[in-house]
Formats: C-alpha cells, structure tokens, sequence
C-alpha cells in the first residue's frame, strides 16, 4: 500500500510540472505570436530566466499538440515550427531561398466538408504547403 500511495505521490508531482512547463511554453507562444522552432522557445525561456530543458520544451510541446493546443509545421529544412493558433495554414514555399508567401484566401474549404461527411472525421484544422520556386528564384536560375 505505501509503496502504491508513494507511486501516486510521484506520478502526481510529475503531471504537475508536465502541466506547468507547458502553461510556461503556451504562454509564451502566444506572446510570440507567430511560429517558433523548440530551440528558439528553449531560448527564449532561458532569456526569460525560466530556464527549462530542451527535451521537456520537445516533450511539452508534443503533448500541447495532441491536446490541439498548438501547431506544428515541418518547414523546407526538416525543422518543426509551432504556433498556438488553431487556425487554417497556406502557405508558399520557395525551395531555393526559402521565402514563404501566405494566402489568405482557403482553396480547399469545400474538401474539409466533404472529408467530414464521408469520412466521418472531424476535422480541427489543416496546412497547405506548395513547394516551388518564388518568382525572383526562377527569373534568377533562367539568366
Ligand atoms: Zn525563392
Ligand atoms: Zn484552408
């Protein structure tokens, strides 16, 4: 019995700083205001004087995303940016110099509907990325 209340006193301390690191991180998400790779939030913290692990900034942060509280996107690089938005993503990604142009505008709004009806799936949100040259790159590679 004691070594079971001893492993729940253990447990519980432990999801309370799981939850507190990512009130920490969300809180300065927010602040940020637009999408930042783990390493800049561990920087970020540390200029805080939070101070917190890069592995429990990862870990965090992975579990913000399954609770659909944050976003990642896996940029051009293979490095994962986050946002706290739960808001639709478009994006145009030039391979050569890495500019990204937004759209503002949803070209597959209907497909989400449609998704939902016949695939029964509820969807939170979704990213669009095309990958391409931006106008400059390719009047630049035809010189
Ligand atoms: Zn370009
Ligand atoms: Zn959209």
């Amino acid at each position: 019995m004691e070594i079971c209340l001893q492993h729940y006193i253990e447990e519980s301390i432990m999801t309370e700083q799981r939850t507190r690191s990512q009130k920490r991180i969300l809180q300065i998400l927010k602040k940020l205001d637009g999408e930042v790779s783990a390493q800049e939030l561990h920087l970020e913290l540390r200029n805080r004087g939070q101070t917190m692990g890069l592995a429990t900034v990862y870990r965090s942060l992975e579990a913000l995303k399954r609770e659909g509280e944050v976003q990642v996107r896996v940029l051009a690089n293979g490095e994962s940016v986050y946002t706290t938005m739960q808001k639709d993503q478009h994006h145009l990604t030039c391979v050569n110099c890495g500019i990204v142009i937004t759209l503002d505008q949803c070209p597959v709004s209907h497909i989400e509907e449609e998704l939902e009806e016949t695939r029964n799936f509820k969807v939170f949100y979704h990213t669009l990325e095309f990958f391409g040259l931006c106008r400059h790159c390719q009047l630049a590679s035809s010189k």
